[in-house]
């Protein structure tokens, strides 16, 4: 099978996958809004500063894409009632394909103050109102394929069963069609490793087709690269420490570093403007986190200086962590995008 059907097996498979059977995700890796309540508070007031930018359109949706355990959401929206002329409008829409996070995203939700819906993909989202969508560490859990620049082309690696039964990697005998490898990959050197998800650009693509027509705005946010690279990204990860890929499928988290380029890209072929991507600990400076890391240090200074450095600082997540805005045409520039 392809790369990209074992990693939805694997991370979705109703008894076994991944995502479909944990509860909880912090015992095998952290995200931001996990190291601070300050990830969140400042993102919700980001969004609601581009609602305020596009005129207040009246009933904004908030859209989240793999809300994980719902800790971006709740410290958003406690941040909004600072803005209770956005937050008393909004309707919470949560993507997430895992039954076991739904229940605990629902839990972390109860009190958020807003009514809260769940769709098990982006296409299902009702289009009557504009939304204001955020997508932190979404991305790079979608399904990718590969290929490999042999001398017959690029060859799309494949999972298969080894002659000991045991799972394998292989190369497809033919070359892929020519169509499915772009333009600009023309140049690789014989072995490089191409990656590519089909399905994280074709989200980003109806995203912007409806930010483009409706008005709203999407931020995405996750680790990855700016510039075309050859370097296989897809990685197995548990209880905080790199696996093997295949061997024991279900029972970690698989990823690939998100290609920002080619999601830019597909945003504009979506219609829409882009803004970005720029280093998550830039944009988190630009926008307050340090003046909000002041104020909560009062009570607990120590604490809180660690979470700004884990998330800002560019030997942590400040560089390897990208954040692309996506605007209707004509927006203006938004908060924290150079
Ligand atoms: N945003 C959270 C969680 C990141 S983990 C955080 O920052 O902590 C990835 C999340 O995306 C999980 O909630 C997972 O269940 C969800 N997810 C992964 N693939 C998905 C898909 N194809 N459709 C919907 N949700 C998905």
């Amino acid at each position: 099978m392809s790369l990209d059907e074992f990693m939805t097996l694997a991370l979705h498979d109703r008894e076994g996958g991944y995502y479909a059977t944990k509860d909880s995700l912090s015992d095998d890796f952290i995200t931001a809004p996990e190291v601070s309540q300050m990830f969140g508070e400042l993102i919700g007031l980001w969004l609601a500063h581009v609602w305020s930018d596009q005129g207040r359109p009246s009933k904004p949706r908030l859209v989240e894409l793999g809300p994980g355990r719902g800790t971006l959401m709740a410290d958003a929206m406690r941040a909004l009632r600072l803005v209770p002329e956005f937050r008393d409008a909004l309707e919470i829409v949560l993507v997430e394909a895992s039954p076991a996070l739904r229940k605990v995203q629902q839990a972390m939700l109860a009190s958020a103050g807003a009514s809260v819906r769940w769709v098990q993909d982006f296409a299902a989202i009702a289009q009557d109102r504009p939304f204001f969508l955020v997508a932190n560490e979404f991305f790079d859990a979608l399904p990718i394929q590969q290929f490999v620049k042999t001398e017959k082309g690029w060859c799309e690696r494949m999972v298969t069963l080894g002659a000991d039964g045991a799972l394998a990697f292989a190369l497809a005998p033919g070359a892929a069609p020519a169509a499915r490898i772009p333009a600009n990959r023309d140049g690789a050197p014989a072995g490089a490793v191409y990656e590519q998800s089909v399905a994280g650009e074709a989200i980003v693509e109806q995203i912007a087709h409806l930010v483009a027509r409706d008005g709203g705005a999407a931020l995405i946010i996750d680790y990855g690269y700016d510039t075309p690279g050859y370097g296989e990204t897809l990685q197995a990860v548990a209880r905080h420490r790199f696996a093997d890929v295949l061997s024991d499928p279900g029972a970690s988290d698989l990823s690939a570093h998100v290609d920002f380029a080619a999601l830019a890209q597909a945003a504009r072929r979506g219609g829409a403007s882009v803004f970005g991507p720029v280093g998550q600990g830039a944009f988190l400076k630009t926008i307050g986190i340090v003046e909000r890391a002041q104020a909560l240090s009062r009570n607990h200074g120590e604490i809180v200086a660690a979470q700004l450095d884990r998330l800002v600082e560019t030997d942590q997540m400040g560089t390897l962590f990208k954040v692309l805005a996506i605007l209707p045409n004509g927006a203006p520039k938004p908060a924290g995008l150079e």
